[in-house]
């Protein structure tokens, strides 16, 4: 989509970074080489986030990249978020989806939709040391996310939620849950709210985690709601709001998708490169046959143009200018060719890709989910056609 000219600065290479956002992805990048990385194939066999590596996350900042510096938050930019995304999921897509669903899709939602009491009291928490969930999913409502079955029932000072959620991201670790439920269901979608729940408030009990393919350090479980007691000032926005907090929240998630897939794809590509240039066979290295030299230049021809698309998706968002389109193309493109970079790299790498010896292997079992969380390759290609046609 062409871009006006808003009149102000000359454009620059989408990929040209400043000398803040240069500073600020070198050091995350350090970070997850030094710190993550040592510990991938332990936290993959384990399926669990290594809670030390969780603090540090907090500590660096990366939990609360957008929360502003008087809630103790870092103050950056929804750019930063996605370079952050794109460089922990380098080495580990698990920790990138863990910053994904905490910064673009949580704590945004929370600065957009809040009132100021809510953003006094969990802000700063957010910021410190409490991971947040975003619970819309249901058994019968995923791509259809919006036929909910969980019902909140107003009751004066409080509201009752009732219902079972299904594949919440960071469920095992979180403090607070962004919960989607009904409170007007004559009403249809128009009825459904958004809540802020409390791990500790009566009546919620996190459920069975999921035993994945891939992204296995980020866990994945079912959320119950059983008379859920949630008191009335924490409902998030307005009642019947809850469908555009859960719109507008995805929207900018999927980008941050494209950025985890961007960061997958590239790790893939490096892994086969160095390893096409180690590799010998028929009295050569691998990458001396130009078959092996045109899927490597196909391989990272694929991820710049999806890193354009991730990029400039984010850069629009911070414009404050219209995305929608750009960000289900960015999640749409990044999480196909994350799936095709990281099968090629497999196969550059030859028997040993399929072990679990070498990091492609994982790479290609973590590139699955990107074509299905946040919304499906077909919902976004939805999206797109119904901008297209007008619809
Ligand atoms: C690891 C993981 C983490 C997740 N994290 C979260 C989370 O933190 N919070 C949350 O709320 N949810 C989360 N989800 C849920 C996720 O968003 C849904 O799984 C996803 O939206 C797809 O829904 P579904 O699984 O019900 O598939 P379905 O909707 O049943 O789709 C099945 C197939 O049908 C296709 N399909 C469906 N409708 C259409 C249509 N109209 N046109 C064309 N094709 C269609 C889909 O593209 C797909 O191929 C997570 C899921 C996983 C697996």
């Amino acid at each position: 989509m062409p871009v006006p000219d808003e009149g102000a600065a000359a454009p620059r290479p989408l990929t040209a970074l400043t000398e803040e956002e240069k500073l600020f992805q070198a050091t995350v990048r350090k970070f997850a080489r030094e710190e993550i990385r040592p510990h991938v194939r332990e936290m993959d066999e384990a399926g669990v986030f290594r809670k030390d590596l969780l603090e540090q996350l907090f500590a660096m900042g990366l939990m609360a990249i957008e929360i502003p510096e008087e809630y103790g938050g870092q103050g950056g930019t929804f750019f930063q978020a996605i370079l952050a995304v794109e460089e922990l999921s380098a080495v580990e897509p698990s920790a990138g989806v863990i910053a994904d669903v905490q910064n673009t899709i949580c704590n945004n939602a929370i600065l957009r939709w809040a009132d100021a009491a809510q953003k006094a009291r969990y802000l700063p928490r957010l910021a410190e040391n409490t991971v947040a969930s975003y619970a819309l999913s249901e058994a019968g409502a995923g791509s259809d996310a919006f036929a909910l079955a969980a019902r909140a029932e107003d009751r004066g000072d409080h509201f009752a939620l009732n219902g079972r959620k299904l594949w919440i991201s960071n469920a095992a670790e979180a403090g607070l849950f962004l919960v989607f439920a009904n409170a007007n269901p004559a009403a249809g979608y128009k009825g459904i709210t958004a809540f802020l729940v409390e791990r500790e408030f009566p009546g919620l009990q996190v459920g069975k985690k999921e035993d994945k393919l891939g992204v296995r350090a980020s866990s994945t479980c079912e959320l119950i709601l059983d008379n859920c007691r949630v008191p009335r000032e924490n409902v998030l926005g307005k009642i019947g709001h809850g469908y555009r907090i859960a719109m507008e929240s995805l929207n900018e998630g999927r980008i941050a998708i494209g950025a985890q897939m961007v960061g997958l794809a590239r790790a893939a590509l490096e892994h086969a490169t160095a390893y096409a240039k180690e590799r010998k066979q028929f009295g050569q290295a691998i990458a001396g046959f130009q078959a092996v030299q045109f899927d490597l230049a196909k391989m990272a021809t694929e991820v710049e143009a999806a890193r354009l698309l991730v990029y400039n998706a984010a850069r629009l968002r911070d414009a404050g200018m219209p995305f929608v389109i750009e960000a289900a193309m960015a999640k749409y493109y990044a999480s196909e060719i994350a799936e095709r970079v990281a099968s090629k790299a497999v196969e550059i790498h030859g028997g040993v890709g399929v072990t679990k010896d070498y990091p492609v292997e994982k790479l290609y079992r973590d590139a699955k989910i990107g074509r299905i969380y946040e919304g499906t390759s077909n919902i976004q290609l939805l999206t797109i056609a119904k901008k297209l046609l007008g619809k």
